[in-house]
């Protein structure tokens, strides 16, 4: 049963009902200059839920000029660390206290169930912006003793390094999780004194604009964050091969990632990359089979797959192979599709008709290769966006639905005999982003966590989200690390400072 009766908050209304949705550049909200506008639609009916405005090369300039005149001034990067957490702490808050109202925009426009921002997502999100304000204050360099020796001169050296921000940072989203996605790269650029060019995906960008919004609310000076939204082979096409843009902050596919890469040669940007993944989930003979099947489930199912982290790839040992491929189908057919705003719902639409085909395309072309569909499969909706939490098994380790990301909630469950066997089924991928494993033996653990080539092993979790714990890929998912201590490094440049005195 797939409901269309959906409560919105009269403030929600309000803010959708704008005749259209600016740029924020400069500190001033503008049309873009060839004033351009998109549609941004609601997946769960296909109704069109507001117009923003679609920018191009020219609005680049003029977004990348402000936020180069606001680092160049001086004035966001030489606040005092204590005061540029404040501001950031300031952000947090008004997230939290703006949390009804920017998970029901997320929902309406993303379509994912009501519950996915408001307790995971968006919490989240004011998380980073608290975590990063507690960093402000520890961007510290090193005293370095030279061996260079001066003494036979009466000189002596003196040597240290220093921090720096790196500079102008464009920031480009994907729309699975837009608000964090953009928190996640917002919150460690603001806490080093970069300035930004903050690029939304054009499926999603509503939230972007309204933390913009909250961001000019809370007092971040005018061209340190500007906002601009359009299409990704035009702006963020243009934002990567901007020549006065001195990093690139990128979350989406893979293929994407590749040509942002080829957009930042010109001026040999600093790049980092979070990409696409296809996460094996391994559940050993031993596992506590309670937690790990509806544990299995919601790696998937979870926001309807469309979670970089997802577990698309179940290995279940084979003497528990059809319990949890039973169990994880059950938990597929129970799952309640509906309006992500509908109370009972837990599975909303995909992100948009596009990739609902997708996905579609993905199940019936594993089925003609002759994978066998155990539940799910169906299209449905009225505007054929919801995708039915799907199962496959017997399906060809070297067929396209084992080896390319679906982003849907599509999990291929294959069965193995040995830890060796399924260390080398886990690692025949060219991803490497995550892995959970499921077993109460500790050897099993270790072993596991250290031979599967991701950048995370979870053991008797998935998508265990922590903005302390760095995330991001091995091989082919991806540059770099995002949350996490470290995270605030790939903002800045090292200076090393040298004295003969
Ligand atoms: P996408 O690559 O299509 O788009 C991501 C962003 O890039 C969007 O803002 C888009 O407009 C822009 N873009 C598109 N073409 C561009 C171009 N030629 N030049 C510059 N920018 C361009 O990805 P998507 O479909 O929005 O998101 C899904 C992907 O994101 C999945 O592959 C998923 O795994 C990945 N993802 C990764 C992580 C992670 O942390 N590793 C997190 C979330 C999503």
């Amino acid at each position: 049963q797939i409901e269309n009766i959906v409560p919105v908050q009269e403030t929600v209304r309000e803010w959708l009902r704008k005749p259209r949705h600016q740029l924020l550049i400069g500190g001033q909200w503008v049309d873009p200059v060839a004033g351009g506008t998109l549609a941004t639609i609601n997946p769960a009916t296909g109704e069109v839920l507001a117009q923003i405005a679609a920018a191009d090369a020219a609005d680049v300039d003029r977004a990348v000029a402000a936020a180069r005149t606001a680092f160049d001034d001086g004035a966001w990067r030489s606040m005092t660390p204590a005061l540029r957490a404040r501001l950031l702490w300031r952000i947090a808050d008004l997230i939290d206290a703006h949390i009804e109202e920017l998970s029901e925009l997320e929902t309406l426009d993303q379509g994912k169930a009501l519950y996915v921002g408001r307790w995971a997502e968006i919490p989240m999100a004011a998380e980073q912006f608290r975590f990063f304000a507690g960093l402000c204050t520890k961007v510290t360099g090193d005293t370095i003793p030279s061996s260079i020796n001066y003494q036979p001169v009466g000189k002596r050296v003196a040597a240290f390094t220093t921090k720096e921000p790196v500079g102008v940072v464009a920031a480009i989203t994907p729309w699975n999780s837009p608000l964090i996605m953009h928190a996640m790269k917002l919150a460690p650029a603001l806490a080093a004194g970069c300035t930004v060019v903050l690029k939304p995906a054009e499926e999603t960008s509503l939230t972007a604009l309204r933390l913009a919004e909250l961001l000019v609310e809370a007092g971040v000076p005018a061209g340190v964050v500007n906002v601009v939204t359009g299409l990704g082979p035009v702006v963020g096409a243009a934002l990567a091969a901007h020549k006065d843009v001195d990093k690139v902050a990128f979350t989406g596919s893979t293929q994407t990632g590749r040509a942002i890469l080829d957009g930042a040669r010109g001026n040999l940007k600093k790049v980092t990359l979070e990409l696409g993944g296809k996460s094996p989930v391994v559940i050993m003979p031993d596992a506590d089979l309670d937690a790990a099947i509806p544990g299995a489930a919601n790696a998937i199912f979870f926001n309807g797959g469309q979670v970089c982290v997802a577990g698309s790839r179940l290995y279940a040992h084979r003497s528990i192979f059809d319990k949890v491929v039973a169990g994880v189908a059950a938990i597929a057919r129970s799952t309640r599709l509906g309006h992500g705003l509908s109370p009972d719902t837990q599975m909303g639409p995909l992100v948009s008709k596009r990739q609902a085909d997708r996905v579609k395309a993905y199940i019936d072309q594993a089925v003609a290769d002759g994978a066998t569909l155990v539940t799910g499969g169906g299209q449905k909706g009225p505007a054929g966006t919801f995708i039915e939490p799907t199962v496959i098994t017997n399906a060809d380790p070297a067929s396209r639905i084992m080896c390319e990301e679906v982003f849907g909630p599509v999990v291929v469950a294959t069965p193995f005999d040995d830890v060796a066997e399924v260390v080398a089924a886990a690692n025949d991928t060219e991803f490497g982003l995550a892995a959970s494993v499921w077993t109460q033996d500790l050897s099993a653990a270790h072993r596991l966590s250290s031979d599967i080539r991701a950048g995370t092993v979870w053991v008797n979790c998935h998508s265990f989200w922590d903005v302390a714990l760095p995330i991001g890929g091995f091989k082919q998912s991806g540059w770099g690390r995002e949350s996490g201590a470290g995270a605030i490094e790939k903002y800045l440049e090292i200076k090393t400072v040298c004295m003969v005195l």
